[in-house]
């Protein structure tokens, strides 16, 4: 062998080396650490990517530690919560809360006219009147439900920037984050765990979900699969799903009626109230938005499903970077998305 060709050979071995060495080391060392629990009265799934198993299970806590937070602040399932205790002292006189209830607040009601009212945070009293509805097994009478609409309207709420308080002009009034909460709390679990030094993670809030940064290893996107409600006719039934999201630094919620409702009389009832008509949303069985923030995915889930399918989908289409995988309601569940959710499927 000549000199000429020893030399090409030690190069090429060299280069493939370097290769081979600088894919190791972008790729590892990582540690990936997962876990579910309860939180936000559903089940929780987070998933940290970090340079070592320590930093990727500190991010877990945070995270955890986070959504409880929020939790703790805005469910109106605890008596203690700070929205809690807005509903039952706003009116007449304001009460003052805390910054980050105020920045939720003040989004819903860019949502509500965002959206025409189909997103509306006030919506408390005929989520009330529905839920007593369940527990009676008796729908409301055309009287309740129009005693309870009267309570209702985000017009009816008032914002005050200046003292970050909140009052509502109708004896009554209350309000229900429960549409968008988790979104907001999901983005602030993601942004703690990058804090903390993950370079990639995933948290999934019963259903709303976003993810960042470097997927589990071998992966190339995070796979997300999205429900279908033919087969997850329940809160505990998942079934198979109907298709797999390919993701990156990216959001998706999903909203329907399949899976939470009451049960009345034989009839099923989703817990997403029509603000017009003060019963629940029934022109979708389900609605998957695809979006940069779990906040804005998780608020527009919950506005298209009372928007129904034309409304809902045209809103989808105008807004930038956002895309909706709709399905019909029963028998058919056809399934309709906008041209720019092709990108995410495989
Ligand atoms: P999601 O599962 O995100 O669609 O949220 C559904 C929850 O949002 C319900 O359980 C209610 O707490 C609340 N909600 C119901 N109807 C509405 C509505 N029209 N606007 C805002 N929140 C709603
Ligand atoms: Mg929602």
């Amino acid at each position: 062998m000549t000199n000429r060709a020893k030399r090409i050979i030690v190069a090429a071995v060299l280069i493939v080396s370097l290769i081979v060495a600088l894919r190791l080391w972008v790729r590892s060392p990582v540690d990936e650490r997962s876990d579910l629990r309860m939180v936000m009265g559903t089940f929780a799934r987070v998933i940290a990517v970090a340079d070592n198993s320590k930093t990727a299970e500190n991010c877990i806590e945070a995270a955890f530690s986070q959504l409880i937070t929020v939790d703790n602040l805005m469910s109106t399932y605890k008596q203690d919560s700070e929205l809690s205790r807005v509903n039952s002292g706003a009116f007449p006189d304001p009460v003052k809360v805390s910054a980050t209830t105020f920045e939720v607040l003040q989004k819903s009601v860019e949502f509500s006219r965002l959206t025409d009212g189909a997103f509306d945070v006030t919506i408390g009293p005929l989520v009330q009147l529905w839920r007593s509805a369940g527990d009676a097994d008796s729908v409301p009478s055309d009287e309740q439900l129009a005693q309870a609409r009267d309570k209702v309207g985000y017009d009816k709420l008032v914002l005050d920037a200046n003292d970050l308080s909140v009052r509502f002009t109708v004896e009554g009034m209350r309000l229900d984050l429960g549409g968008i909460a988790k979104g907001w709390a999901i983005d602030r679990a993601i942004e703690t765990m990058q804090e903390k030094g993950a370079v990639g993670g995933m948290i999934d809030v019963g259903g709303d979900i976003r993810c960042f940064g470097m997927p589990p290893r071998g992966k190339k996107h995070w796979l997300i699969g999205l429900q279908d409600p033919e087969e997850a006719t329940d809160a505990l039934t998942v079934g198979r799903p109907l298709l797999v999201l390919r993701l990156t630094d990216a959001a998706v919620a999903t909203s329907g009626g399949y899976r939470r409702f009451a049960l009345i009389e034989g009839e099923k009832y989703s817990h997403i109230i029509d603000h017009k008509t003060g019963t629940s949303a029934q022109s979708l069985s389900s609605v998957s938005i695809i979006a940069d923030t779990a906040l804005d995915a998780d608020a527009l889930a919950t506005a298209v499903s009372v928007m129904g399918p034309e409304k809902g989908f045209a809103l989808i289409e105008a807004l930038p970077q956002t895309e909706a995988v709709l399905i019909s309601p029963p028998p058919k569940y056809e399934l309709t998305k906008t041209i720019g959710a092709n990108k995410y499927m495989r």
